[in-house]
């Protein structure tokens, strides 16, 4: 009997979809760029995480759940689910809660995709509607963007009978691009109710435009639709993993019945559940986030670098071919950002939107890489 390596073993064995998954590539930590180059007092300006951390309330809730470590979670989410309710104006039964948003987003693609069907994306979209599509082996239909935004009447057009789902970002990451409410109900409008909608919210806190508007209220008119949210951007728990789909209770039950019994951990239930009565930490967040995105902008166009304006806590800056380079050079610097290249924008970086000082600190370092290179 001859051996194969393991590997190869594998490979032959693993299902399509799984083979063809590119592995995600998250924001440097902090601890990564001091181990790996010796840089101390960096800043991550890299996955939108929250700058102001939580809200004390948030910390009082955690220090009360870590005494009962011995019970399983609540897995029905009884009192999140009754606080999100009432805030949202939603029923608990159109509730689903989830280890982060984007295990609401990979239990549709598992409930909607197989093999022979697709889901419509937009190009530079959020690259987890990929994974999950491409996971279940499914077809992605992805659409070109339109000034780097979602075509949405384009992804309509772009339906075709195997398509099961529709993702789309509002506000896209990494872009920040949004996309009107009345484009949104024109898509729901073309597509049969066998096409599941997912509208996905995460930065939906941060938004300041006029033509947008959340998808909730589409909710009772189209039950194909399903918006997903998350505590990881605006509330600051992106360390504690929750989030939530809101949809037609019948969509809901099957969501539920899919996901772990207890998929989210009684730290992060108590988290968020203490996040939403904090709104003044919201309204502080959103504060800082609409200033630095101020500070930054004002910056950038000083130094003459053209940025995609965002709706979100994050800004895709154009560096054109030095876009690698400048990242490195702000790594070394102790500046982390996003580079982008994984999204078909190898000429821009993510910028997160940080505080006052984080910002300083960025265009500081970002001006002497500039005028350094000038030089040279
Ligand atoms: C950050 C982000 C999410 C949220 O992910 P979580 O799993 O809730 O932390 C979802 N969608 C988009 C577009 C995001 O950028």
């Amino acid at each position: 009997m001859t051996r194969s390596n393991p590997a190869d073993i594998f490979q032959s064995i693993v299902k399509p979809g799984v083979k063809g998954i590119q592995p995600y590539q998250p924001g440097k930590p902090v601890e990564e760029l001091e181990r790996e180059l010796g840089v101390i007092n960096a800043v991550k300006l890299a996955s939108n995480e929250n700058p102001l951390g939580v809200s004390p309330l948030v910390k009082q809730a955690l220090d009360k759940a870590v005494k009962d470590l011995t019970r399983y979670p609540d897995g029905s989410a009884f009192y999140l689910k009754k606080k999100l309710a009432s805030r949202l104006g939603v029923r608990e039964n159109q509730l689903t809660i989830g280890n982060g948003s984007n295990e609401v987003l990979e239990l549709l693609a598992r409930m909607f995709l197989s093999p022979t069907t697709s889901a419509v994306v937009s190009a530079h979209a959020f690259v987890v509607y990929d994974l999950a599509i491409t996971a279940e082996s499914a077809r992605a239909i992805k659409v070109p963007a339109k000034d780097w935004g979602h075509d949405i009447t384009a992804m309509a057009d772009a339906v075709d009978d195997s398509t099961r789902m529709v993702f789309i970002a509002n506000p896209n990451n990494p872009t920040g691009t949004w996309v009107s409410h009345s484009a949104i109900r024109g898509l729901l409008e073309s597509v049969s109710g066998q096409v599941i909608v997912v509208v996905d919210e995460a930065y939906f806190e941060y938004v300041d435009k006029p033509d947008y508007q959340s998808s909730l209220s589409l909710l009772d008119e189209f039950p194909n639709l399903v918006v997903t949210r998350t505590f990881s951007k605006a509330y600051g728990l992106a360390a504690l993993r929750v989030g939530y789909a809101i949809s037609h209770p019948a969509l809901a039950d099957l969501m539920n019945r899919l996901r772990q019994p207890f998929n989210v951990n009684s730290f992060a239930l108590a988290a968020a559940e203490a996040a939403l009565e904090d709104k003044q930490f919201l309204a502080d967040s959103i504060e800082v986030n609409r200033a630095g995105y101020e500070q930054l902008s004002a910056g950038l166009k000083g130094l003459g670098i053209s940025f995609i304006p965002s709706a979100g806590n994050f800004i895709a800056a154009e560096f054109g071919e030095d876009a690698a380079d400048i990242y490195e050079q702000l790594l070394r610097a102790g500046v982390i950002v996003r580079p982008i290249a994984g999204y078909a924008m190898p000429r821009h970086l993510r910028i997160s939107i940080g505080t006052e000082s984080e910002n300083v600190r960025f265009l500081d370092t970002l001006t002497t890489i500039l005028s350094a290179g000038e030089v040279a």
